[in-house]
């Protein structure tokens, strides 16, 4: 995880880095840092906690300078403190580096340099990696730029790492694997950034940097090259993306924004999609790799937190009229263990910044066994999307709060069409379902607007719950990884202790937890299980458990057994996920408000892991 942002050019260097670090900092909040160089003197100023403490640090000091590079961090290798913090500078004090990823074999690496005679001021593997281009570089005498390659053939892990060099008045040097890199181009003068936030102001021209490519970059220069010193053509994009998009917009926090923006990013997901007059859905990863997708002789869903619950909800429906076997897999484990993969099989990787480094690998791995891949990612252009044989993008936006909410509403919409454009051409599905789903989908929007009218009453929930100890949400069939998302949500946000459990397996365990204490959310809602989870309920209120239930309109038999209800429009059930899910994003947030917690950035989370 983490942030990295330089800059080098003619304007001043610290308020930008400065500026692009607070648009990071949802990667990662630790601890931040900046170095400068200014006259042929590097200075180094690094502050444990968020960002602002960085900036109030930096207010009695000398910040001009027309290079710079700073760091927003996700500690990996030794605690959140000022001597980990980012950059680091070598040991004859002549680099500063910044870095984002693990190097793996940073213990070797460092007894080889301790038993040379260095000594370290911090705990962190990136000091480590700077030693060692620092000892290549004044043992072979050689550019840094060599010892840079040099090292980096020895390091494993992953790196996305920005050096500046004292003797070098204005070129950074930036390597990546495995972390992501983003260079803006702009008028004499270059920025770099883990993503396009802290560079869109300035210019709409990118350069994405592959993995195993150095850029060395000046304020009128670029140039990219492989680790074997060959020259690459920099490949310019172009921004599709607002600066509004990144800002909060009048909201509180950027979470709630996020979840208010849900009817339009919604919308956005299916708009030039889904046509219901029409009765099509237009994909066009999907429609050029028919014959992969619906003869796949199973389909392996790889990600992770969030996105795995999407992945669970896609099963019980890909299962569910697509007929094709599906198991869902935390890209963790996959990676490691040894699946079985063949080809034949599809693999959908979804991830929402498309930089998750557990799912990446799986993925690397998966390809390598013969699978297509298949993507479904937010971020447009990140290293998921372009490894991915095909795919289709959420389109939710940019995602900054830690939590997310729109993005995995997007999964689901995206996964939902999916799913039907498969059904309908492998004949699983009758022409009426699919038409009363392509209506039900096309819905969905208005629905969820119509959720968020009332988001007042999840306040008062919250308020009345905030001091509960544990929390439990149960559901069952499409809606029990809605449970899981419930659980999860709420222990990011608002740190309470919650489990999702499906609603029937709960006597099997966690029941021996409910006593007048326990708040227990049921997603009841109207669907083919409704009368099984009413008997939960009913199982749930004779152990005394306090019982908030989400529930569809009309339905009057919920409120009965519980002491909080939440009503939502009626849908289908298997697009009742995309909509039962607002009003728990909605009790996390508030709950977690009425802690005083600051839910877009709670403690010890990152948005994107791009670590291990
Ligand atoms: N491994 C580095 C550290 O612990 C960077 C971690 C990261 O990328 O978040 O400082």
């Amino acid at each position: 995880m983490c942030g990295i942002v330089g800059y080098t050019g003619p304007k001043q260097a610290y308020p930008i880095v400065l500026k692009g670090l607070q648009r990071l900092e949802y990667r990662g909040y630790d601890s931040s840092g900046v170095a400068l160089l200014k006259d042929g003197k590097l200075s180094v100023y690094k502050k444990k906690g968020k960002v602002a403490e960085l900036e109030q640090e930096m207010l009695q000091k000398d910040s001009s300078a027309h290079i710079g590079i700073g760091h927003t961090r996700w500690a990996t290798h030794g605690e959140p403190s000022d001597r980990n913090a980012h950059p680091h500078r070598s040991a004859n004090g002549r680099f500063a580096m910044i870095h984002n990823g693990i190097i793996e074999n940073y213990a070797q690496l460092k007894n080889e340099l301790v038993s040379k005679g260095y000594s370290f001021s911090s705990d962190t593997d990136t000091e480590v990696l700077l030693n060692f281009i620092e000892h290549i570089q004044t043992n072979n005498n050689c550019d840094v730029e060599e010892a840079l390659r040099i090292a980096l053939k020895r390091v494993t892990g992953a790196y996305c790492i920005l050096l500046i060099d004292e003797q070098d008045p204005d070129t950074i040097i930036a390597a990546r694997k495995g972390s992501p890199l983003v260079i803006g181009v702009g008028k004499g003068e270059h920025f770099l950034a883990s993503d396009a936030s802290p560079i869109i102001e300035y210019t709409k021209e990118v350069v994405y940097v592959n993995d195993y490519e150095l850029a060395i970059v000046k304020p009128d220069q670029l140039i990219l090259k492989n680790l074997g010193n060959e020259k690459i053509t920099p490949y310019i994009t172009t921004l599709d993306m607002e600066l509004a998009a990144i800002e909060k917009g009048g909201y509180d926090h950027f979470m709630l924004k996020e979840i208010f923006e849900q009817p339009s990013t919604i919308y956005d997901c299916l708009r030039g999609r889904l046509d219901a007059n029409a009765g099509t859905i237009t994909m066009g990863g999907i429609e050029k790799n028919f014959e992969q997708l619906i003869n796949a002789n199973r389909i392996m869903i790889v990600a992770c937190g969030t996105s795995w619950h999407a992945g669970l909800v896609a099963e019980y429906i890909i299962e569910e009229i697509c007929r094709i076997p599906v198991e869902v897999e935390y890209a963790s484990e996959f990676r490691y263990r040894n699946p079985i993969v063949n080809k034949g099989d599809v693999i959908i990787a979804i991830s929402q910044s498309g930089e998750t480094a557990d799912t990446l690998v799986a993925l690397e791995k998966a390809k390598e066994n013969g699978a297509f891949i298949f993507g479904v990612v937010n971020v447009v252009g990140s290293s998921i999307a372009r490894i991915s044989h095909a795919g289709a993008y959420t389109h939710a936006g940019h995602e900054i709060g830690v939590a997310s909410t729109k993005a995995f509403t997007g999964q689901l919409a995206v996964l939902m069409m999916m799913a039907l454009k498969m059904a309908i051409k492998k004949g699983t599905i009758t022409q009426e379902r699919y038409q009363q789903l392509l209506n039900e989908l096309q819905d969905v929007p208005e629905k969820v607007n119509a959720i968020l009218k009332n988001a007042e009453e999840l306040k008062t929930i919250a308020h009345k719950y905030k001091d509960a100890g544990d929390f439990l949400f149960l559901g069952r069939g499409y809606n029990f990884p809605i449970a899981l998302e419930g659980a999860l949500k709420l222990k990011e946000i608002s740190y309470i202790h919650a489990e999702g459990y499906p609603a029937a397996e709960m006597k099997h365990g966690p029941i021996a937890l409910v006593d007048e204490k326990l708040p227990v959310v049921f997603i009841a809602t109207k669907d083919s299980y409704h009368e099984k989870i009413v008997s939960n309920m009913q199982e749930i209120k004779a152990r005394k458990g306090k019982i908030i239930s989400i529930i569809t309109q009309g339905d009057h038999i919920s409120p009965t057994l519980s002491d909080d209800v939440f009503s939502i429009p009626p849908a289908d059930e298997l697009i009742a996920p995309i909509i039962s899910v607002i009003p728990l994003q909605l009790l996390s947030y508030y709950t977690g408000i009425a802690k005083g917690i600051d839910v877009d950035k709670p403690r010890n989370l990152a948005k994107s892991v791009t670590v291990e």
